[in-house]
């Protein structure tokens, strides 16, 4: 498979190279040059197979011959070694609980399988890679994670001194080995700045290979795809039909996933786009003007996104036409006021949990949903990676899971730096050489 740039169709890239470079040499982002239709016995043997094996099978098209079958079957089995079960919530809604990874967030699916395939590629390839990324919180914890112990990667995490919570920052501090937390005396944007500035600076890049791990990389959205085909398999072994999904959204990586399944032939009948108070894309579907604007914070702080990078993908599948994209995708934008009160309700009428991510996209669900459908909506986060929002409004202390525990026993281990470049690049340096 080639992967073309969304600035230029004919500019086009193998999977090694798009894979490690992240960003076209024109930077755009790398869309496969074709999505092809899955065979009507995938879907019917769809209920039965594990995640690994969907893994192996929707993702094959995309990554083999370039890695052999035979191992990539291993990757897929090992990468997505968790399991994504959809549980029932209230009468016709349901969550597609996405936390069960190492980090207690999806975005392990996406991290977990990058790393593997990296690794792959840096066999044969006669110096490590160096990963660089810059965490505001969840990020900086899936990667770190993500890539925890593969040879010939080593991973550096920016991220601003102070500004992260307790749980976030343990998570990506406590690991060792080839992991580098790096605690700069700035803010996110800060981080943002220095990693850019890293990979324009042609003297570091002579000395060492870099590469960056965020949503734009291809190999970290299309493994998203796996998980709705798995919760529509479980669906179908429920007897639910009319299934359509709910996903809260910030760079919109996650929806993009989803909307590929679909054109291999996922029968998902719409996709509801939930945000919070970062309408852009919502305020896009109902107008036809796309206005990027500057973040706010919000609980749902994942999501907090005013020009969504991945969105010209979502534009790239329905070929820049507003009414197609309108006939699949609706949008909804949630107050921080209804995420308060939507956790609130659905713990005290159904006893279930939600974190505040999950809960923009139960209330948009809960408010687009007509009685003939079935609703899925992904629970992107555990509640307990939220305990200051959640226990405040439940009134009760949210369990921790196990490996949660473990990260927060873990020893803070980091490397100082201020957000002056120079000093930045020589901790890159002295770690990565
Ligand atoms: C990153 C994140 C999101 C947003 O996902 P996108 O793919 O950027 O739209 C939602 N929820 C949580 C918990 C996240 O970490």
């Amino acid at each position: 498979m080639l992967y073309y740039s969304t600035n230029n169709k004919q500019l086009k890239s193998g999977l090694k190279e798009a894979v490690i470079n992240g960003l076209a040499a024109d930077k755009g982002l790398f869309m496969p040059e074709e999505i092809p239709v899955l065979p009507p016995s995938f879907f019917e043997k769809l209920p039965d197979l594990t995640l690994g094996e969907i893994g192996f099978e929707c993702l094959k098209p995309y990554f083999c011959p370039e890695i052999p079958e035979a191992d990539f079957k291993l990757l897929t089995a090992d990468a997505f070694n968790f399991d994504a079960p959809v549980v029932p919530v209230s009468e016709n809604i349901a969550s597609l609980e996405l936390f069960h990874g190492p980090t207690l967030a999806f975005k392990d699916f996406g991290a977990r399988f990058l790393a593997r395939v990296m690794a792959r590629f840096t066999v044969g390839y006669g110096q490590d890679i160096n990963v660089l990324v810059a965490t505001s919180g969840d990020t900086g914890s899936a990667v770190a994670n993500g890539f925890l112990g593969v040879d010939g990667v080593n991973v550096f995490v920016l991220y601003p001194k102070g500004l992260v919570s307790d749980v976030q920052e343990k998570q990506f501090t406590t690991l060792g080995q080839n992991i580098t937390a790096i605690e700069v005396d700035g803010t996110f944007d800060d981080c943002q700045r220095l990693v850019k500035t890293a990979f324009m600076d042609e003297h570091l890049k002579d000395k060492i290979t870099l590469t960056s791990a965020n949503s734009i990389n291809l190999a970290r959205f299309l493994p998203q795809m796996v998980y709705y085909f798995y919760a529509y398999g479980q669906a179908i072994k429920q007897g639910k039909q009319n299934i359509s999904v709910c996903v809260p959204s910030g760079n919109f990586g996650n929806l993009t996933a989803g909307l590929i399944a679909q054109k291999m032939g996922l029968p998902i009948k719409r996709f509801i786009a939930a945000t919070n108070i970062n309408d852009i894309v919502p305020k896009y579907l109902a107008s036809g003007h796309y206005q990027p604007a500057p973040s706010i914070a919000t609980p749902a702080n994942a999501m907090d996104v005013g020009d969504p990078s991945n969105f010209v993908r979502i534009q790239e599948l329905f070929k820049h036409d507003l009414t197609s994209l309108q006939t699949v995708i609706s949008g909804c934008s949630v107050s921080n006021e209804l995420i308060f009160s939507t956790i609130n309700t659905v713990f005290h009428s159904y006893a279930y949990i939600l974190d505040p991510h999950g809960a923009v996209a139960y209330h948009a669900l809960k408010t687009a949903l007509s009685k003939e459908e079935y609703g899925i909506f992904l629970a992107t986060a555990h509640p307990a990676k939220f305990p200051e929002t959640v226990e405040e409004i439940i009134s009760q202390k949210v369990e921790q899971p196990e490996r949660l525990k473990a990260f927060l026993n873990g020893e803070k281990c980091v490397k100082n730096s201020s957000n002056v470049y120079e000093e930045l690049k020589q901790v890159v340096l002295s770690k990565a050489l």
